[in-house]
């Protein structure tokens, strides 16, 4: 499943491929990867077809791209009140590829540009992706309406740590809840998470209420630096002419201390780190790094032991 640094990498790619660009012409190859797009099918072409792509964001693992529609008299300046957005699903890729490359095999939407040069491809196989136009809310920047709930990620220069710390601190919930909680922090994933939780030494139960705000600061620095970590490493398998994304980051393989290693020692103290059930699916910690507030109560009741 693409996870924000994979999808930051698209963005940068669109940003180096599209932006600046005219669409001339939009296929339709899978009704299923418009379904979000509730005019219909030929409601979302008509839409797209003469916009031209100004720039393109990102929040979350949603990615926008402005529409703007050229005015009546040359020259005129134009304001963008409605953006194609896109979500890469679990298996979705945006690809760049010269119009003469055959067709992938789960090709669903085609985009051709006025510059004859490569075309947009959205390919996904599982189909739990998929394109739509919605309108922008006024904002910084203007946001898709659906996606207005979305909380800024830390790699945003906007969001604002002192107002996620207050929210921590009101919150009735544990602290991988909280970050996994897309209207407090958007983007971070069940690996993100752990792999943060590990380096700012916090146990994933941890009741948000009880933190303190160095405990804020050092988990956001964790979160920052995980992030930032996968982004250059995402960074550096980038094709110049192929965007893509399909969920597989060199992170994963190289920089994972948690997540996925049950059973192995700790990087930091050796001891063995553990897998908990968590929400369907799994939190990896270490025990001795990772105490949870309760455990920390409990253990210091007992006579002779020393922390
Ligand atoms: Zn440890």
């Amino acid at each position: 499943v693409p996870e924000l640094p994979e999808v930051e990498v698209v963005r940068r790619g669109l940003e180096g491929h599209v932006v600046g660009r005219t669409i001339a012409v939009v296929e339709v190859c899978h009704p299923r990867a418009v379904r979000r797009h509730v005019a219909g099918e030929a409601d979302f072409v008509a839409r797209l077809v003469g916009a031209e792509l100004p720039t393109v964001h990102r929040r979350g693992k949603y990615l926008w791209l402005p529409l703007v529609v050229p005015g009546p008299r040359a020259g005129d300046a134009q304001e963008a009140d409605e953006a194609l957005v896109g979500h890469l699903g679990m298996s979705g890729q945006l690809l760049v590829c010269e119009p003469g490359v055959a067709d992938h095999t789960h090709l669903r939407v085609r985009i051709g540009f006025t510059d004859g040069g490569p075309e947009l491809r959205f390919v996904d196989q599982r189909t739990f992706g998929g394109l739509f136009v919605e309108p922008l809310v006024p904002g910084d920047p203007p946001v898709p309406r659906s996606l207005t709930h979305i909380a800024r990620d830390v790699l945003d220069p906007l969001f604002d740590d002192a107002a996620f710390h207050a929210a921590l601190r009101v919150r009735r919930t544990g602290l991988k809840s909280a970050l996994l909680d897309q209207s407090l922090i958007s983007g971070v994933g069940n690996i993100y998470a752990d792999e943060a939780l590990w380096r700012a030494k916090l146990h994933y139960a941890r009741p948000t209420g009880t933190l303190r705000r160095p405990d804020t600061d050092r988990l956001l620095a964790a979160v920052r630096e995980v992030m930032t970590a996968a982004l250059a490493l995402g960074g550096t398998s980038f094709d110049s002419l192929y965007v893509n994304v399909n969920g597989q980051s060199g992170y994963f393989d190289r920089s994972l201390r948690a997540y996925g290693r049950a059973g192995q020692p700790c990087e930091r103290c050796g001891t063995t780190i553990r897998r908990e059930p968590f929400a369907n699916r799994s939190s990896y910690f270490c025990p001795r790094c990772q105490r949870s507030a309760s455990a920390r109560y409990v253990t210091a009741t007992r006579p002779g032991e020393i922390h």
